[in-house]
């Protein structure tokens, strides 16, 4: 080998080595199925590029990943022929990790063991898994299309730092090869491959194959059985999962599935798979993950479906396809549609695109509505990590804010608890007799909502009010003047539509404003520019006072968010 280099690791994959290789050890197999998967993204995306050219595939176009073992070396190598990389990408992919706000989240690790593995289940750690179990991982590959002598080698022992060299390679593609520990030989089982194959990889797109020996002639029972020659046979079905039809497919294969698109860890929360004819002619396979990933409030977080055209696939995070407050769902489409031949500006302003999203947005909005409607426990735990992220929908989604709106979910006088799950359909249910409109408190804390003395009219008459305090709240309720036919009006403003006070309530109140009109006078006086008016009112009970913004004005909240803004 020629040209040896010696590279330190990124400082944030050299703290994650440390944290896989010290905290991952419950689950160690996944290591296989994180190897495979990359094998399969490998030969999507070869096929992807051999597409415009096909000289890319060598001769070689069946596109595989084969396990072989050398017990006397302890070794278990993972062979693939996809796209491979080259000096660069091995540096590049393998060295480093791309995703923005990576040092964030790194320095957000707590050092406690336990509680980082489940932070990094959600981070996803991909190739460094083979850490798990090896103790020196080496890497042989090459691009395709490159010459066979601009291969790349690259070995590191998974502590600070890794090697590269330029080698010879012939076979186009990448190899793995797995060192193992002393104490994880079981590896080196072919059953124990084969089990973990099928568990965790039947449905990636390529075969993963063993080496199955021949057999010499012999007989049996009187008769000849002629030899047979040792061959590779796969070890999982290899059938795209969201070509079958759902009866076909159990939860297993669905949520492993999932962590193959998604590259999460954890089981998803919720899917929806459908295959759709007629007009448009396409399959969709959407997951709801279980955890918001660490960089959702990224502004530069990729995300997205995976684009699959008539089986090809054709592009990772094709983001076209949903608006960005879904940005959270996971999954594929695949269009009979579109032409193979698309790019990410092709389908910026594209029909079959459009359409598409118009479709999958109402698929993943009926599906949450679904959930919400048939099982409470697991919809709180969508909301509690995805429900500010949908809260941007009124805003972003005009056509379907009441579809949206439907499945927000709120703080409510009528709990006892900061739990954000009362809906505006189950607030409507609960309304008093002539109430015709939905109250709402947005605050800087669930406490000051709850304890707020715009809240005490409505309390005296029984009347519940929502109280929110996220951040976005405001924004949200900007966008939101209006559910089912009834306006959604803010306790803190003037009006609130509770003017049904008596002649002699009115006669009181005059009356008051009149004896305490020195008062008003010197309150205004004292407030001078800060305010426009100090009035006698009826909706106090136990405060002195309270502050109320005209109907026409910016409320208090929305305020104190612009001068957050610096504006
Ligand atoms: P992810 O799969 O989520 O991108 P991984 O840690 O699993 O993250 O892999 C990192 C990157 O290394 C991949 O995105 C890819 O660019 C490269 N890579 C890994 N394995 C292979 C492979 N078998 N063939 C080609 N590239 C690979
Ligand atoms: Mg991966």
């Amino acid at each position: 080998s020629v040209q040896q280099e010696t590279h330190g690791f990124q400082t944030e994959v050299a703290q994650l080595l440390k944290l896989v290789t010290h905290s991952l050890y419950s689950n160690k197999e996944i290591f296989l199925r994180e190897l495979v998967s990359n094998a399969a993204d490998a030969a999507d995306k070869l096929r992807y590029k051999a597409l415009s050219d096909p000289s890319l595939y060598e001769g070689d176009g069946e596109l595989r990943v084969r396990l072989s073992v050398d017990r006397e070396a302890g070794t278990l190598t993972i062979a693939d022929n996809g796209i491979g990389m080259t000096r660069d990408e091995a540096i590049e992919h393998l060295g480093t990790i791309a995703k923005s706000g990576t040092a964030d989240f790194f320095a957000n690790l707590s050092g406690d063991a336990a509680k980082d593995s489940q932070l990094i289940g959600q981070f996803g750690v991909g190739f460094y898994s083979a850490f798990i179990v090896a103790d020196k991982v080496v890497v042989r590959s090459r691009a395709a299309g490159v010459d066979t002598t601009a291969g790349v080698e690259w070995t590191s022992g998974g502590e600070g730092d890794y090697t590269v060299a330029t080698i010879e390679k012939t076979g186009r593609g990448t190899e793995i090869i797995l060192h193992l520990r002393e104490e994880e030989k079981e590896f080196l089982d072919e059953w124990r491959l084969k089990q973990i194959v099928s568990k965790y990889s039947d449905h990636i797109s390529i075969p993963v194959e063993m080496w199955q020996e021949g057999t010499p002639e012999r007989e049996e029972g009187g008769e000849t059985i002629p030899a047979t020659e040792g061959q590779w046979q796969a070890a999982n079905k290899a059938t795209a999962l969201w070509t079958l039809s759902k009866s076909e497919i159990s939860d297993d294969e669905y949520k492993e599935f999932y962590k193959h698109v998604a590259h999460d860890w954890e089981d998803p929360l919720l899917w929806s798979h459908n295959k759709v004819e007629g007009k448009q002619e396409y399959t969709s396979l959407l997951y709801i993950p279980a955890k918001a990933p660490f960089d959702m409030w990224n502004r530069d977080n990729k995300h997205g479906l995976k684009l699959y055209v008539q089986r090809v696939f054709i592009m990772d995070e094709a983001e076209q396809f949903l608006p960005q407050y879904l940005r959270f769902v996971k999954g594929l489409v695949d269009s009979n549609d579109l032409p193979l031949n698309v790019s990410r500006e092709l389908l910026q302003d594209n029909k079959v695109t459009q359409a598409l999203r118009g479709a999958l947005t109402k698929r993943v909005l009926g599906m949450l509505d679904k959930l919400g409607r048939n099982d409470d426990a697991k919809y709180q735990q969508f909301w509690s990590q995805f429900g500010n992220v949908l809260k941007e929908g009124p805003a972003e989604d005009f056509a379907n804010k009441e579809a949206i709106a439907k499945l927000l979910r709120f703080a409510s006088t009528a709990n006892d608890s900061s739990v954000a799950n009362v809906s505006l359909p189950a607030y409507i249910e609960r309304m008093k007799e002539g109430q015709d409109k939905i109250y709402y408190i947005v605050a800087d804390s669930y406490a000051a909502a709850k304890n707020s003395p715009h809240l005490e009219l409505l309390k005296k008459k029984g009347i519940e009010v929502l109280l929110m305090s996220d951040r976005i709240d405001e924004w949200l309720m900007s966008h939101l003047t209006e559910f089912d036919g009834k306006a959604l009006v803010s306790v803190t403003r003037g009006d609130l539509g509770l003017d049904d006070l008596s002649d002699e309530e009115k006669a009181e109140q005059e009356k008051q404003a009149e004896e305490h009109k020195p008062l008003l006078d010197r309150v205004k006086e004292a407030l001078g520019e800060k305010i426009k008016e100090v009035k006698v009112s009826q909706r106090l009970t136990d405060s002195p006072a309270c502050i109320v913004t005209d109907e026409q004005d910016m409320s208090s909240q929305m305020i104190k968010l612009m001068q957050a803004a610096g504006q």
